[in-house]
């Protein structure tokens, strides 16, 4: 027979794109914080410090990759392509299904002007582009590539030590991107709607998320900037470079795949950053830079987001620590559910199955699936309790005789008693519900 292996399903969130709105520092309290604004702070006046470079030269690139990059350096001038990935991939559309259809909320309830100000911004990136990227408007939220949203609670979702002025998430279908989604901040700190100015910038902001750019700049005049300038918003030439660029390398994941002959056309993301594990490396000196460069900003997304990425570097340890710090940060029960199943996954791959249980049991608390039960079961046959792991096995596949993990559970636990007849059973009931895929395999001599 052959040796099973059970397939976990890594469920790791990823977080990006969020970004602050400037001078916040909010403490959660029952009365309304006091805010001091940064206008009324008297300070020094500072020289202007010297742009810094957004790219990463101390990485360990491969001898051809340096020469790319530096060929596309002075072709792009001030890109900042280091820090447009995510999860060590490039994300962005494909210009063959442009125009790009646009959801924009429109609630009665909000201002006139929330929804002509984010359809203002797109309309400003068509323009930027020289209509490279173009955008047709939709009242059919299910129909458009990117939706935006002005969520009532989004308050609440602040990690208490900022508020969030927005957020881009891009949804994937099997590594195929779906759509992009933006929740916008409708309120500023003194509780009044935010003003034009401000949700213009943000909008500008979020779209360059949306269209790809994943990361921050470091150069406060760059719209990518982590933090909303607002009144004087405007997409800078560097952005408008590392835009250009991002369009000119075939994307790891986009809407509409690539074919080979276009892979071996053009230049792809390893003759540029390098291969996954150098990705990887950039992207970490990114998030590191970006926790650094803001201090104040205890920001529980930012540790989520370095959580990821040791992941998929492999350095769990330095995953969970990263986790645990985030979790620190935030009180928001989604965070709480995903990131302890992180945490279990990171643990059980360090084949520390108590801890592995503790965390996906702190998951499945908050909100119960059949795969967290089963990632549970088969904890408890790691652990060597076999007859719990026997009895909720059992039981899932009675209500869900689909799920795959639990055949694999099963098998191992039928094998440990020599139970041969029982594998049989299973082995039959697996090829009736995966007969391309069973579970489990006999060779019948
Ligand atoms: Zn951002």
């Amino acid at each position: 027979m052959k040796k099973l292996f059970l397939t976990i399903l890594a469920i790791i969130c990823f977080y990006y794109g969020y970004c602050y709105l400037k001078t916040l520092y909010v403490i959660k309290s029952e009365t309304p914080p006091a805010i001091k604004p940064v206008e009324q702070t008297i300070l020094p006046e500072k020289k202007e410090p010297a742009p810094k470079n957004n790219n990463f030269e101390n990485i360990n690139f491969d001898k051809q990759v340096a020469v790319n990059r530096s060929i596309i350096n002075e072709k792009f001038p001030g890109n900042y392509i280091d820090r447009s990935l995510k999860s060590g991939e490039l994300v962005r559309w494909n210009p063959s299904t442009f125009p790009l259809h646009v959801y924009v909320e429109d609630n009665p309830e909000l201002p006139e002007y929330f929804n002509i100000t984010v359809k203002k911004a797109f309309s400003e990136w068509q323009k930027v582009s020289d209509n490279f990227i173009t955008f047709s408007f939709t009242e059919d939220e299910d129909y458009a590539d990117i939706k935006c949203f002005f969520p009532a609670d989004y308050r609440s979702e602040n990690d208490g030590q900022r508020m969030i002025s927005g957020v881009t998430n891009f949804q994937f279908d099997n590594d195929k991107l779906k759509y992009a989604a933006i929740n916008f901040a409708s309120y500023d700190m003194d509780n009044k709607f935010r003003t034009k100015d401000a949700l213009y910038s943000t909008a500008l902001h979020e779209i360059g998320h949306a269209l790809g750019i994943a990361g921050h700049s470091v150069n406060k005049e760059d719209i990518m900037f982590p933090v909303t300038q607002h009144g004087k918003a405007k997409i800078s030439q560097n952005d408008i470079s590392t835009l250009k660029l991002i369009y000119s390398i075939v994307p790891d994941k986009t809407n509409k795949n690539y074919s080979q002959y276009d892979k071996n056309k053009y230049i792809t993301t390893e003759d540029v950053l390098g291969n996954y594990d150098t990705r990887l490396d950039i992207e970490l000196e990114a998030v590191k830079a970006d926790v650094n460069a803001d201090k104040n900003s205890y920001f529980a997304g930012k540790y989520f987001n370095m959580g990821n990425i040791y992941y998929k570097k492999k350095d769990f340890q330095n995953a969970i620590k990263n986790y645990e710090k985030g979790l620190s940060l935030t009180s928001g029960e989604k965070d709480i559910e995903a990131v302890n199943m992180n945490i279990a996954i990171c643990y059980n791959e360090l084949k520390n199955y108590d801890k592995a249980l503790e965390h996906v049991q702190i998951s499945n608390n908050i909100k119960n699936t059949t795969e967290k039960s089963a990632f549970i079961a088969n904890l408890y046959y790691q652990k060597g309790e076999f007859e719990k792991a026997k009895n909720l096995s059992l039981k899932i596949l009675s209500a869900h005789p689909d799920n795959y993990n639990s055949y694999i559970t099963l098998y191992h636990i039928y094998k440990e008693e020599n139970n041969d007849v029982e594998i049989y059973k299973l082995y039959e009931q697996g090829m009736k519900y995966f007969p391309d895929n069973p579970p489990i395999r006999i060779n019948i001599k």
